[in-house]
């Protein structure tokens, strides 16, 4: 029986999120969007196929959220807004007992520290409301858990290492923007660099780097290119090697262009990418958020973006006493994702699982009590909803080595 969704935030994921619920009459009989900015969302609604109701909320407040919960009544509260409304949007969920998913683990404003502590730190009191959430629905995180989880059960006995490789073939013709929302973008590639080093999970470590100090070639399959990828820190790895603790190795790669790096070399040498709060004429900002406000909207890029995008895990481990290496990859391209639902691939490749994820939940087939990361559900009907509604992946699994 259909059900009815909350979607929080009116953003680039957001947009094609709800595009494709709205798709999906079926399983999301009523969908209701919500953000800070309303007009935003009537935006939105006004592209969809049927009708959207839209509600202006402030998120960081989790009393509004909760208000809103209670007049709309949905199964499930889906939140694509920022990472700083993680807690709040949590907490109006466990008050009025729904279920919940996002796309990015939960940051403090002060520190940009991608870790899931603070949101597993609710894994009781949502097991004891009977409630279900779905943590990091994207592509990264998300997809890229799916994909290793798959890999586990379907092509290895264990898995010892995993590469993440997110590479970003597209070009949207601008000196400099970034692809997801600026803020949340830039904090997250000029944190320090972890990756997890160690014999069997518990017993590792992450391993901190200088930002961007590894780097190297990455051909991509099906022509996609040749790029330069960089190592740095994600936060799906510290899910992926508790939940899979063969894991003796995690590296997270993205791929940068020289532009791209220069320009943020610059900004960050100035003090634009600073986060902490300076005194401007008389009033307190924050030169990150202030960046923010002069860069281009990532929603904004679709209509020029071209080329191709190609995310995907490698693992190398044992299957039968044989050591052995496959890649499951996903290759999506701008232009055909503006196409679809006017949005580039990022927010193609993030806002597809978004809407897959609360599928899954919404269907039954992922929800128990507690809070969840994506693999710790059953990979299969997910990757063939990959397949379905958008992202069709392949996989390289050649022979023993
Ligand atoms: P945008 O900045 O485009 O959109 C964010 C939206 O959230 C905006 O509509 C914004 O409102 C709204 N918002 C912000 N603060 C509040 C608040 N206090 N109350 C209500 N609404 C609020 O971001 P993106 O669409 O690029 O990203 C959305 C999320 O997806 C982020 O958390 C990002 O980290 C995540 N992401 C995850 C990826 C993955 O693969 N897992 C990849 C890319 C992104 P307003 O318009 O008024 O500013």
């Amino acid at each position: 029986m259909a059900k009815k969704v909350l979607i929080i935030g009116a953003g680039g994921v957001s947009q094609v999120a709800t595009l494709k619920c709205a798709m999906l009459p079926e399983v999301f009989g009523e969908i209701t969007l919500a953000s800070r900015t309303e007009s935003k969302c009537k935006a939105i609604a006004a592209r969809a196929n049927r009708p959207i109701k839209t509600a202006q909320v402030d998120a960081d407040d989790a009393r509004q959220v909760a208000e809103l919960i209670r007049a709309e009544k949905p199964d499930l509260v889906m939140n694509i807004a920022l990472p700083y409304q993680d807690l709040p949007i949590m907490d109006a969920c466990l008050e009025t007992g729904v279920d919940y998913l996002d796309t990015a683990n939960y940051e403090p404003r002060e520190t940009a520290k991608f870790e899931y502590s603070w949101q597993w730190a609710y894994r009781e009191r949502f097991a004891a409301k009977g409630i279900c959430a779905l943590l990091g629905s994207g592509f990264d995180p998300g997809a890229t858990n799916v994909f290793t989880a798959w890999m586990a059960k379907h092509l290895f006995d264990e898995i010892e290492t995993i590469d993440i490789v997110d590479v970003n073939g597209g070009n949207h013709g601008k000196a400099f923007a970034t692809n997801f929302n600026p803020e949340i973008n830039i904090r997250e590639v000029s944190a320090k660099c972890r990756h997890w080093e160690g014999l069997y999970g518990k017993d590792g470590k992450f391993v901190e780097t200088d930002p961007m100090s590894m780097h190297k070639s990455f051909e991509c399959p099906d022509g996609v290119g040749t790029y330069e990828i960089y190592r740095m820190y994600h936060e799906e790895m510290e899910s992926l090697v508790q939940n899979f603790p063969t894991i003796r190795r995690a590296q997270f790669w993205m791929s940068f262009s020289p532009s791209y790096l220069n320009h943020l070399q610059v900004l960050k040498d100035v003090g634009m990418t600073r986060i902490d709060p300076i005194v401007y004429n008389g009033v307190e900002i924050v030169p990150l958020q202030f960046l923010k406000a002069v860069l281009p909207e990532p929603s904004t890029l679709g209509s020029t973006t071209k080329g191709k995008t190609c995310i995907g895990v490698i693992a190398e481990g044992t299957k039968d006493g044989k050591r052995k290496r496959a890649y499951v990859y996903q290759v999506c391209d701008h232009e055909e994702s503006f196409r679809e639902v006017g949005s580039q691939a990022i927010s193609y490749t993030t806002g597809v699982p978004a809407m897959i994820g609360a599928k899954m939940v919404l269907e039954g087939k992922w929800r128990k009590p507690g809070v969840w990361n994506m693999e710790n559900f059953d990979p299969d009907p997910f990757m063939d909803d990959l397949n379905k509604y958008g992202l069709p992946w392949k996989v390289q699994d050649p022979t023993e080595y």
